[in-house]
């Protein structure tokens, strides 16, 4: 298992991580900076962080700081109530590709979907099958688009608190089933983002990590689970405060022969976000030398 107690090269931030500061948005290319100035070398950006300030101009910043993407967020919310709105859902993961090629991310996180209109809290049908049904179509016909232009998609289970309205697939197992029957030949344009905040309670985790293998682990998402979580979405703790053996998992993944960045990624409304950025990514550096 690789040391990561001397320096931070393998440390990655989710800049959702400190998409607020001090409780207030904070735009991108301020984020790179500073990243850039505390030796950070790779970043997983949102993509309506970056329509914000523009693409070109952050493969521009990028390029100049030398940091790269762990991977780009996000596509994916395949399922709708009609043809109108699955065929939108498509044209709108193909950009998605696109952007991440031109910021040369090794992958495109899918965030599947779940319920159409759940997310406003109004769900247009509550066939979960059916809307695992189009989820697997949309990755399906997605996934020939990414096979022509060389960008990975990486599905990412979501814990089951959201399997009503983010996605309805939830398991390491449920997301490597899709990736065996849709790329059956392991040809690397199909994988998981695996997300400990999601996966970490998984009784088969470590068997799925094995059965996954180095060729289906694109990417690797940190945080921590605290306890209580006062938050189904937005509660998600430093590496260190909450009850993940980090360092354990860490150890099953390396296992494979993944040997890629730990990304940063916490989403924290109470607590994080509202503090100065700085201090949060002070923190992560830290943390990923000691905790993860
Ligand atoms: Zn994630």
């Amino acid at each position: 298992m690789r040391d990561f107690s001397k320096g931070h090269e393998w440390l990655s931030i989710n800049t959702a991580t400190v998409r607020k500061q001090l409780g207030a948005e904070v735009p991108l290319d301020r984020i790179i900076d500073q990243c850039a100035e505390r030796g950070i070398r790779a970043i997983s950006p949102w993509r309506d962080q970056v329509a914000a300030v523009g693409l070109d101009p952050i493969a521009a910043q990028l390029k100049a700081h030398g940091i790269g993407l762990s991977g780009y967020c996000r596509g994916g919310f395949f399922p709708a109530p009609d043809a109108a709105g699955l065929k939108a859902a498509l044209d709108d993961n193909r950009r998605a590709i696109d952007e991440a090629k031109t910021l040369n991310a090794p992958c495109l996180v899918l965030v599947v979907g779940a319920l159409p209109g759940a997310l406003d809290g109004k769900a247009a049908y509550k066939d979960l099958g059916r809307a695992r049904h189009e989820v697997r179509d949309g990755i399906a016909a997605t996934l020939d688009y990414a096979r022509e232009v060389g960008m990975p998609l990486a599905i990412e289970p979501l814990h089951p608190m959201q399997a009503a309205d983010r996605a309805c697939i939830n398991t390491l197992e449920q997301a490597l089933d899709l990736c065996d029957e849709l790329d059956a030949q392991k040809t690397g344009a199909l994988g998981v983002a695996l997300d400990i905040y999601h996966v970490w309670w998984d009784p088969k985790l470590q068997q799925q990590i094995v059965r996954a293998g180095q060729e289906r682990l694109l990417a690797y998402h940190v945080c921590d689970w605290l306890t209580p979580t006062r938050d189904l979405l937005s509660d998600r703790g430093m590496m260190g405060d909450g009850v993940v053996e980090l360092k354990k998992i860490r150890g099953w993944i390396e296992a494979t022969g993944f040997a890629g960045f730990s990304e940063v990624e916490i989403f924290s409304n109470l607590d994080w976000w509202q503090r100065p950025g700085a201090e949060t990514l002070d923190v992560c550096i830290s943390r990923h030398k000691t905790a993860v």
